[in-house]
C-alpha cells in the first residue's frame, strides 16, 4: 500500500509541483501509507540524472522523505512491452500515422464526443486499408500504436466514472490513447499504469491537469486486470497572468528563492498555508509528520492557487486562492 510522486526528471521542480509532493506526502502518510518516488524519464532527450538529483533534494529539503529506491521509467521498457504484447494478442492495438497536426485538423471539422476530453483521438487510422498504410510505410512514415478503446465508434466512447478524493464525483471518456509513440518510446498513459500496479500503488495524489487521464488510466486497468488506486487530483498553481505557473513568473523553485534569501522551511510554511494545511507557523519541516496526523486530503482548499511575489513576506510569495 503505497502513495506516490512522480515527477518527470526535465528540470527544477517549482512551487506547484512541491505543494502537490507536499499533498500526496501528507495523504500517503495521514493514511499509514508508504510513499515513493518514481522518475518518470521517458522523454529521455529532456530528462536527465542532474535534474532528477536537484528535485530529490529539493523533495527533502521540504521535509519528504520516501520508502526504497527511486524508480525509473526509463529502465522498464520491457515490461511495457510485454503488456502492450498482451493487448496487441487481444486485437485492441492499432498502427497510426497521424502527426499532431492531422489529428488537429481532424478534430476542427468533426468536434469530439460530448464526453471526450479535449484532443481526444478521433480513431482515423482505425479503418486503414492495406493499400494506404503500405503507401504511408513506403513514404517513409512511422506508425504510433494506439488502443482499440471501444469496439465500434458508432457505440460512443466507452464511459468511467470514478470518485475523486478532491475533484468529487468524475465521468470521462475513452479514447483510443497511444500506447508507443511513433518513436518506439511507451507511451505515459500506459506505463504510469503498469508501474502504480506493480508498486502496489493504492492512492494517486497528482495535479488536476490528468483529472481527465483518468478515465484512460482506469479502462487500461481493467484490460490489464489491474486494481484501481484511489484518486485525489489537487488544484495546480498558476501564474498572474493565468499561464501554469513556470520560470518566467519569477522565483518559483527552491534555487530561486534561496538567492533571494528564502529558507526551505519558509517555503513548506506557505505551502502549507496554501493548501489551508493546519500546522503550527513554527517550524514546519519539524512537525510534518504531526501535521500528517491531523491530514485530510478531502479538506484542503479547493480551486487553483495564484502565485504572486510578496517581499515582505518570510517566503518572498504569496499562493492566492483563487476559488
Ligand atoms: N509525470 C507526470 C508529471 O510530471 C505526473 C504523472 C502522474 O502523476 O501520473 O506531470
Amino acid at each position: 500500500m503505497s502513495g506516490r510522486f512522480a515527477p518527470s526528471p526535465t528540470g527544477a521542480l517549482h512551487l506547484g509541483n512541491l505543494r502537490t509532493a507536499l499533498l500526496a506526502w501528507l495523504a500517503a502518510r495521514s493514511t499509514g501509507r508508504e510513499f515513493i518516488i518514481r522518475m518518470e524519464d521517458l522523454d529521455r532527450v529532456q530528462a536527465a540524472p542532474e535534474h532528477e538529483r536537484g528535485q530529490l533534494a529539493d523533495l527533502a529539503a521540504i521535509g519528504l522523505d520516501w520508502d526504497g529506491d527511486v524508480i525509473r521509467q526509463s529502465e522498464r521498457f520491457d515490461i511495457y512491452r510485454d503488456a502492450l504484447a498482451t493487448l496487441d494478442a487481444r486485437g485492441l492495438v492499432y498502427e497510426c500515422f497521424c502527426s499532431r497536426r492531422e489529428v488537429r485538423a481532424e478534430i476542427e471539422a468533426a468536434p469530439n464526443a460530448p464526453h471526450l476530453p479535449p484532443g481526444s483521438y478521433p480513431g482515423t487510422c482505425r479503418t486503414l486499408t492495406t493499400a494506404r498504410r503500405d503507401a504511408l510505410l513506403a513514404d517513409g512514415r512511422t506508425p504510433a500504436l494506439r488502443l482499440r478503446a471501444s469496439t465500434s465508434m458508432d457505440d460512443g466512447p466507452e464511459l468511467i466514472a470514478f470518485d475523486d478524493i478532491v475533484a468529487g464525483h468524475h465521468e470521462g471518456g475513452v479514447d483510443d490513447v497511444v500506447l508507443r509513440r511513433n518513436d518506439g518510446v511507451p507511451a505515459y498513459n500506459l506505463a504510469v499504469v503498469i508501474d502504480d500496479a506493480m508498486q502496489g500503488v493504492t492512492q494517486v495524489v497528482r495535479g488536476d491537469d490528468l483529472l481527465d487521464s483518468t478515465p484512460r488510466q482506469i479502462h487500461l486497468q481493467r484490460l490489464l486486470q489491474l486494481s484501481t488506486p484511489e484518486y485525489g487530483h489537487v488544484p495546480l498553481v498558476f501564474g498572474p497572468d493565468g499561464e501554469r505557473l513556470s520560470k518566467r513568473h519569477g522565483s518559483v523553485s527552491l534555487d530561486g528563492l534561496a538567492a533571494d534569501g528564502v529558507s526551505p522551511a519558509a517555503v513548506l510554511t506557505e505551502l502549507l498555508e496554501s493548501c489551508g494545511v493546519e500546522h503550527s507557523r513554527a517550524d514546519a519541516s519539524r512537525q510534518l509528520s504531526d501535521v500528517a496526523r491531523r491530514f485530510d486530503l478531502a479538506g484542503i482548499t479547493p480551486g487553483v492557487a495564484v502565485f504572486e511575489t510578496a517581499p515582505s513576506t518570510p517566503a518572498g510569495f504569496v499562493l492566492r486562492n483563487a476559488g
